[in-house]
């Protein structure tokens, strides 16, 4: 299958491992991801977040009940809402998530975002798990066509070493412990060059005190719904 989908994949395998009743996408583009997720039925609350409403949009109404979604009603409640933001910005409707992913953005994020990133996904959502995925460059040299960049929107392209670097010092800061793994697998013979996208999975080590919930100063809200459905 092609590598976005083996992304997917990877996540909505991880969600039907560890069951997170509330998730957020980050950088959501077309709500792909999203409408994936529906189906697994632990996620009682679906958020997707992105900067670009028109992409956002293109493809939400694939997340609204269907007519067989009103005939035969489920046990589970499903409230999916779509938010118009950056994860540059703290927004009170991001509080409470228990998993937070992040596929294929930050190489997407200007140098003053990608600063304030970490603070904000980990600091101030602070889920219980985090996916963050992005592009290896070390695998570059393997895709015909490709020179600098596999899109002309990536600011940057890391190899292994400088994401697990920014990874684990961003998981040192915040109280959480990372693994990395990925999806695409290099050639026979050619391990060391890793996978074509590189993933880093989070873990928060201590459950969260009230303390860390509750913010000295009330955060005001900055991001704007642009949908939402309640299954
Ligand atoms: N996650 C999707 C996927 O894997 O198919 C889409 C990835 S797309 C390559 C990156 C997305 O991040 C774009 O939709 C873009 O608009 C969004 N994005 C870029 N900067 C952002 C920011 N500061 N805050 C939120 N979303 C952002």
């Amino acid at each position: 299958p092609p590598l976005y989908k083996q992304r997917y994949q990877f996540v909505k395998d991880l969600v039907e491992k560890y069951k997170p009743k509330k998730v957020a996408d980050l950088g959501c583009a077309d709500c792909r991801l999203l409408w994936m997720l529906k189906f697994c039925r632990c996620i009682e609350v679906l958020a997707g977040l992105d900067i670009c409403a028109s992409v956002m949009k293109e493809k939400m109404h694939m997340l609204s009940p269907l007519p067989i979604d009103y005939l035969q009603p489920s046990e589970r409640s499903l409230t999916v809402t779509l938010h118009h933001g950056s994860v540059a910005h703290k927004d009170p409707c991001m509080l409470g998530f228990d998993l937070v992913t992040c596929i294929e953005l930050i190489e997407h994020l200007e140098e003053s975002e990608l600063k304030k990133f970490p603070e904000v996904v980990f600091g101030f959502m602070a889920p219980s798990m985090v996916v963050i995925s992005t592009p290896n460059s070390e695998f570059n040299p393997l895709l015909p066509g490709v020179t600098l960049h596999r899109h002309p929107d990536h600011k940057f392209e890391w190899t292994q070493a400088q994401f697990q670097s920014w990874a684990l010092e961003t998981a040192k800061c915040y109280g959480y412990s990372v693994e990395f793994t990925g999806v695409g697998h290099p050639p026979t013979g050619m391990e060391s060059v890793g996978f074509c996208t590189q993933i880093g999975v989070f873990v928060r080590k201590y459950p969260q005190t009230g303390e860390s919930v509750q913010s000295e100063e009330p955060i005001e809200a900055v991001y704007k719904t642009v949908f939402k459905a309640v299954y």
